[in-house]
């Protein structure tokens, strides 16, 4: 065919491609000769000296292809979806992290673009047996008679012959390798039916199921009080969108300790769905993220990182527990996972059940703006009630010394109770949010506190592992013998309570109980954490002594009493949402006890009784407590009735990170709607020997933060030695 005189001699072309690290944004590469590319195929390019991945991310946006380096090689056509390259680019967006550093989390198992090789399998070929054979082959070829393929190892194990065994034989041709694709999932059943659903159940059943069927967005807050049916409510919606063929991800808190709602799950749908977090390593992380991508594995359940797997198909999201902090990334890229999953579900038009029976105010304030819909469910399931909550005076009921114990912690009245619940046969749940067995230790003879040399951090007392330890970095350290201070010997001192010291009060005042302690550094993981609510369950322990980690989700029917032991505890501190974190945490806490037939009751231990969160708690009145908590954030300004971004600088020395403040302060935006408060030290102003100085930008709810932040930090150019941290939204004010 003759050359069209408007065709030049096609020049070679170029495209962006987003290459998964922390660089600005997309590079350039030329496609060579022959090389058909497209935008979401996975490349490997040359970087500096070495060589990446990266996704074709669009067009080229600069210099000629001529000067360009050339792509290597495509490694997985279209492997990442138009879906989640808008996510990559709307969640760098929103949190100004940089595009590729959110790219490497949905691309955090590059082993898994290559598919995967199973081992080969052996079976008897068709070759005829040869007269003469050795007693060990006649054997094994006996054994592979029936003509099932398996493992080498497997064969010779079980034909009971020698690895060399098998080896001679495939060499003669007896045996043949073939090799068989893996197995796929045992696929959730959605037609197992569930239990009979109350009429409220059932109403918000439907409203779910309505919405998974609308194959639309839409937000949802399923709102119930523990124990009113709300996961038997969502299993309802899941089943629809099993219906429909399509994928569902339910997003926990704790993926690591949700034993009992995966038992749950796979007890309604007859297999278990996939799990995601990330302690699941090796091939089954891999396998799993391509049985995602295949849309293979239906039912996902995951902690935050599960959003960003490359789902083929996904129909509904699911944010269980949606209140809880633990979904807030607070390193790398800094997002709130539940705010990121209502954002992928806009994106792929599906609808999102944001579940609680604490709410969030932001979620709150959605629904009362009439952006999310609400769901409610107002009582407990069958016959159990909520339990009576009472409050604890302890200035008018100061806990009394135990012989041989230096300072305690129960007042008598919670003592009463204790032994009431020991004397029925039922279990008691004591809660108190401290690791270890003090969060402070001093000396007696001077005074000196143990410190942590890296942080603005007390060092708490582990005595279970006999170490001192900071909860910040890790520092670990024996208790000296002598104080660094004063020299004296022996003279240190605990002072305050953690779960081991509570424990061993405990001990001493009702010896014959059973006693366990959970809290996240006692246990070795999962499945130990598994056990412990397993023996719970069994009722092989009568005494529960725990932090946050009892508050999630467990289910014992013979728990009855709940003692909160410090409820002032988390109220302390500059946190803006301190109060709401209690009432949350504590309502949580206070949930686990009488979910079944007997009735449970809470004693909340507390300096403060006349403080809004703890009349609020006793009155059990959620509502009267949200009327007080919106009141102060809407005066203010504050979230989720304004904007909050936070701005972290942080430099080896106090003086480079002062310097780095002022260079920011100076190049501050001034605008009328805009606070700046600081810089100011963090309240952690030295973290892993890094001295941190904060800023907190405040903007109206109509004015986006981003920006603004932007424009400012392109003004300063920082030492390389400064670090930076943008946190738009902060949940840690730390
Ligand atoms: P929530 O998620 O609101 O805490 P759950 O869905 O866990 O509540 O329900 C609490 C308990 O009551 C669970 O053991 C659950 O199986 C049971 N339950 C809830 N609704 C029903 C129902 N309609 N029929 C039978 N059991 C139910
Ligand atoms: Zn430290």
């Amino acid at each position: 065919m003759p050359e069209s005189p408007t065709t030049e001699t096609a020049a070679p072309h170029a495209v962006a491609v987003l290459l998964p690290l922390p660089l600005a944004g997309t590079y350039d590469y030329a496609v060579p000769a022959g090389l058909a590319v497209a935008p979401g195929d996975v490349v490997r390019v040359p970087l500096g000296r070495r060589e990446s991945l990266g996704v074709v991310w669009g067009a080229a946006e600069g210099i000629a292809a001529a000067r360009l380096k050339p792509i290597a090689e495509v490694v997985a056509t279209g492997a990442v979806g138009e879906l989640a390259r808008r996510f990559v680019d709307w969640v760098a967006g929103y949190t100004l992290a940089p595009p590729g550093a959110v790219l490497r989390m949905a691309l955090s198992v590059p082993a898994a673009l290559v598919p995967e090789v199973p081992p080969p399998l052996l079976r008897r070929s068709a070759e005829p047996l040869p007269e003469k054979l050795t007693a060990a082959r006649r054997k094994l070829l006996d054994y592979a008679a029936d003509g099932f393929a398996r493992p080498a190892g497997e064969l010779a194990r079980e034909a009971g012959v020698g690895a060399g065994v098998v080896k001679g034989l495939l060499d003669l041709g007896l045996l043949e390798q073939v090799r068989l694709p893996p197995r796929p999932p045992r696929q959730p059943d959605p037609e197992t039916p569930g239990p009979t659903l109350s009429p409220a159940q059932g109403e918000a059943a439907a409203a779910l199921v309505a919405a998974v069927e609308a194959r639309a967005f839409s937000a949802t807050l399923l709102d119930g009080v523990t124990g009113s049916g709300k996961t038997e409510v969502y299993l309802e919606a899941v089943a629809a969108a099993l219906r429909q063929g399509r994928q569902v991800l339910v997003l926990l808190p704790e993926i690591a300790l949700s034993a009992q709602w995966l038992a749950r799950f796979a007890q309604r749908f007859g297999a278990p769905p996939a799990v995601w977090h990330s302690e699941i390593g090796g091939l089954l992380r891999r396998r799993t993220w391509r049985q995602v991508a295949a849309g293979e594995a239906r039912v996902v359940v995951g902690a935050r990182s599960a959003l960003f797997l490359p789902y083929r198909d996904l129909g509904l999201i699911v944010v269980d527990e949606e209140h809880e902090a633990a979904f807030k990334q607070e390193d790398g890229v800094i997002y709130h996972a539940r705010d990121m999953a209502v954002v992928r579900a806009h994106l792929g038009q599906i609808p999102i059940a944001l579940v609680s029976a604490t709410p969030s105010l932001e979620t709150l304030a959605n629904v009362e703006a009439g952006r999310y819909g609400a769901l409610h469910l107002p009582e407990r399931h069958g016959a159990a009630t909520l339990p009576a909550t009472s409050l604890v005076d302890l200035r008018r009921h100061p806990p009394p010394r135990v012989a041989g114990l230096g300072q305690s912690w129960l007042s008598p009245p919670l003592r009463t109770a204790l032994a009431e619940t020991l004397a029925a046969g039922e279990q008691a749940l004591l809660f108190l949010n401290r690791r270890g067995y003090a969060p402070l230790t001093l000396c007696r003879a001077c005074g000196h506190r143990l410190q942590c040399p890296n942080c603005t951090a007390w060092l708490v007392e582990h005595r279970l592992q006999g170490r001192l330890q900071c909860h910040h970095c890790g520092y670990t350290a024996r208790l000296p013998r002598t104080c660094p201070a004063c020299a004296a010997e022996e003279s240190f001192a605990p002072c305050g309570p953690g779960v081991e010291r509570l424990a061993e009060e405990l001990t001493a005042l009702f010896p014959q109980a059973r006693q366990a302690v959970l809290s996240s550094d006692l246990i070795a993981g999962p499945s130990q954490a598994q056990a412990l609510v397993e023996a719970m369950e069994r009722r092989e322990i009568d005494l529960l002594v725990g932090t946050q980690i009892v508050a999630k989700g467990h289910h014992f029917p013979h728990l009855t009493l709940v003692g909160v032991v410090d409820g002032d505890l988390g109220l302390v501190g500059g946190d803006l949402r301190a109060g709401e974190r209690t009432f949350q945490l504590l309502s949580q806490v206070a949930g686990r006890a009488g979910r079944a037939e007997a009735p449970g009751r809470v004693l909340i231990q507390t300096s403060d009784p006349g403080h809004p969160v703890m009349r609020a708690l006793a009155a059990q009145d959620r509502a009267a407590f949200l009327a007080a908590e919106r009141a102060t954030r809407q005066a203010g300004g504050w979230p989720p009735y304004g904007r909050l971004a936070a701005i972290i600088v942080a430099a080896p020395d106090a003086g480079r990170a002062d310097e780095a403040a002022r260079a920011l302060s100076r190049a501050a935006p001034r605008e009328r709607a805009v606070t700046i408060l600081g810089p100011a030290p963090a309240p952690l102003a030295i973290l892993r020997g890094w001295h941190r100085r904060r800023f907190l930008v405040k903007t109206p709810k109509d004015l986006l933060p981003q920006p603004l932040l932007r424009g400012w930090l392109a003004k300063v150019k920082l030492p390389a030695a400064v670090r930076l941290q943008v946190d738009v939204d902060p949940y840690s004010f730390l």
